[in-house]
């Protein structure tokens, strides 16, 4: 799969990396890898990807933005209950 596939995806909406694993067969852990090298590429046309951070869902606190995986669990109050961050390409 190409990464200007993978962009097309991420353009507009976005989605979490779990849907984005299951749409494309692609394990988490080589999308992630995928993303960065995309990041880098797209960033010569002032393209980036955007992060809406994770955040607990019980307590509503919020992961750190760098973040593209969904955390196991919260700090603060550790529930599982994790909102997965949304991952989106704004042009
Ligand atoms: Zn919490």
């Amino acid at each position: 799969m190409l990464r200007t596939d993978l962009k097309n995806y991420l353009i507009g909406d976005g989605m979490s990396l779990n849907q984005l694993s299951r749409l494309v067969r692609k394990s988490v852990r080589e999308l992630e890898n995928d993303l960065k090298h995309l990041e880098k590429s797209i960033k010569h046309q002032n393209e980036f990807i955007e992060t809406e951070p994770a955040y607990c869902r019980k307590c509503q606190f919020e992961f750190p933005k760098s973040k593209w995986n969904k955390p196991s669990k919260c700090p603060d109050c550790k529930s599982t209950w994790i909102q997965e961050p949304r991952i989106s390409i704004s042009e």
